[in-house]
């Protein structure tokens, strides 16, 4: 399945790639920082850099095999391509990355765009929060 995945987007399949694959495929967290996967690798007994894990994910990402979101203080993280659309929200404080849909925001921001003569092609939207 993996191995499969690797060859379709392109890119020779190797140890690391199929561990840091399976990380990401079977992580509790959907999004994980280039630490998180070398913490899991590390956990998991494999002997994998961090800046192999950084290169590998770069990798991925240009395959289009994973997102990357930049959200605001530098913190990156990564998660699986293929899922449906949905936002974000992060917590300022513990860096959780919680999903979430709103049909209302979705088509208000369509709405909005085409108040101003324009197609909504695609958005980003990241909610910064903290715990109440
Ligand atoms: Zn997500």
């Amino acid at each position: 399945m993996s191995n499969q995945q690797l060859k379709e987007v392109g890119l020779k399949v190797t140890l690391p790639r199929l561990k840091i694959l399976s990380i990401l495929e079977n992580a509790d967290q959907k999004h994980l920082s280039a630490e998180d996967v070398y913490k899991l690798l590390l956990e998991a007994g494999e002997d994998v850099g961090l800046a192999t894990v950084y290169r590998v994910l770069t990798q991925f990402e240009s395959a289009g095999l994973v997102h990357r979101h930049n959200f605001e203080d530098g913190h990156a993280v990564f998660e699986l391509s293929g899922d449906t659309h949905h936002d974000h929200m992060v917590c300022v404080d513990s860096g959780e990355v919680v999903e979430f849909v709103s049909k209302a925001i979705e088509e208000l921001q369509i709405e909005i765009a085409e108040k101003h003569g324009f197609e909504l092609i695609d958005h980003n939207l990241v909610l910064y929060v903290k715990k109440k």
